[in-house]
């Protein structure tokens, strides 16, 4: 088996076609041939399965370390279908501090339909081992998460959720496979909004599956099918060229946060800097060290109380004021009145979502220029 970075480049090509490329094809058709009537054949309909659908699906599937990759037309369509592996009565511990579009996903439409959720803070461990009932069937959560990169440890979850006869659904976007496998940790199952560091260029949506045993690979794939929401060949070509620079790209996203970090730890206008590894006696610190090989290029920091999020975002030049996270450009957002401004005031602060609040995605650009772009908007505050 070759190693990790080799599998980034080289992972899940098939040897399909005769004329030497190096690249899969896109292949823009929704139907296939069938050479006689009765004839097997491997693919028959797009939606059933496409060639350059398949080349990223199975890189993804072998970048996880698991049994087989479905890939979706966006994040959200991959968490429809995971929970879609559940029928009404069946109960699920969610992690209280998810994606916003998936509480509206669990809140909106999936509750309405008879599925049991609790919420509950993922790292506390004992909160979760007194969350199960009977009819508890899975715990859901996002090892890091966001705005707040609270860390949530796959292992100890497993393990609980394992006890209990229960699967394990991990959504894997923030770290990817390249800092962290949850399969390998203990999940059965591990998702991504692909669209973020996979793809890793604002370009498109993609959402990712990756299962760990054959049964739920079949299930899974049924849900596919079924539900419909697959990745469009265009797209999928965009998501395998993506993966294969995700080494050094993961590695440039941490070296700039990590000098960016060092600079808002100086500034006297920054109230606290929000990052797994900023402080190394915390519970995240120890649970990143421990799971994963470094934690993202995700940050969120405070202004000192009384700052103005609004005024210094808006005096951002280089850094962009826009949602979504994982991209070559620098991202910036206020979640209290961007990313999280459904969630009612008292609760968001009860979250520890101040108006303060400032999450940045750091992109690849040169860090003293970030810096700098950051200089210049806290001057103006
Ligand atoms: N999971 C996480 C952690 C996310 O941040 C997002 C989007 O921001 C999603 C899932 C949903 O993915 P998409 O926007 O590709 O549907």
């Amino acid at each position: 088996m070759v190693k990790f970075n080799t599998l980034l480049v080289r992972g899940g090509k098939p040897d399909d076609n005769n004329t030497g490329a190096v690249n899969v094809p896109i292949y823009n058709s929704s139907t296939f041939r069938y050479p006689k009537l009765g004839t097997d054949v491997r693919w028959d309909y797009e939606r059933s399965g496409n060639p350059t659908r398949d080349a990223v699906e199975n890189v993804c599937a072998e970048l996880e370390n698991g049994d087989r990759g479905f890939a979706f037309s966006s994040g959200m369509a991959a968490i429809h279908a995971a929970l879609s592996l559940f029928k009404p009565g069946d109960h699920i511990i969610i992690g209280d501090n998810i994606y916003g579009g998936t509480f509206r996903l669990v809140n909106d439409f999936l509750k309405p339909r008879g599925i049991e959720f609790s919420e509950v803070d993922t790292q506390d461990v004992q909160a979760v081992e007194a969350a199960f009932q009977k009819n508890t069937k899975a715990v859901y959560f996002e090892t890091v998460t966001n705005p707040l990169l609270k860390v949530s440890s796959v292992k100890q979850l497993a393990e609980v959720a394992h006890r209990h006869h229960a699967m394990v659904i991990v959504d894997n976007t923030f770290l990817t496979p390249y800092l962290q496998r949850p399969l390998d940790l203990g999940a059965d199952l591990v998702l991504h909004s692909a669209t973020k560091y996979l793809g890793g260029h604002s370009d498109f949506t993609a959402g990712i599956i990756v299962t760990k045993t054959k049964e739920l690979s079949d299930q899974v794939y049924t849900l596919q099918n079924s539900i419909g929401a697959v990745l469009a060949p265009q797209e999928a070509n965009l998501l395998r060229r993506g993966i294969q620079t995700l080494n050094i790209r993961m590695d440039r996203h941490i070296q700039n946060a990590q000098k960016i970090i060092d600079y808002l730890l100086s500034n006297p206008k920054v109230g606290k800097v929000y990052y797994p590894t900023v402080d190394k006696s915390s519970e995240d610190y120890q649970i990143i060290t421990d799971e994963a090989n470094g934690a993202g290029g995700v940050l969120s920091f405070e202004l000192q109380d009384g700052l103005d999020a609004a005024k210094f975002v808006n005096s951002l030049k280089l850094i962009i004021l826009a949602v979504s996270l994982g991209a070559a450009e620098s991202l910036v957002e206020v979640p209290a009145f961007m990313s999280h401004f459904e969630i009612p005031k008292p609760q968001r602060l009860e979250m520890g979502i101040k108006d303060e609040l400032i999450r940045l995605s750091v992109g690849l650009e040169d860090a003293d220029d970030l810096i700098a772009d950051l200089d210049q908007a806290f001057a103006k505050i």
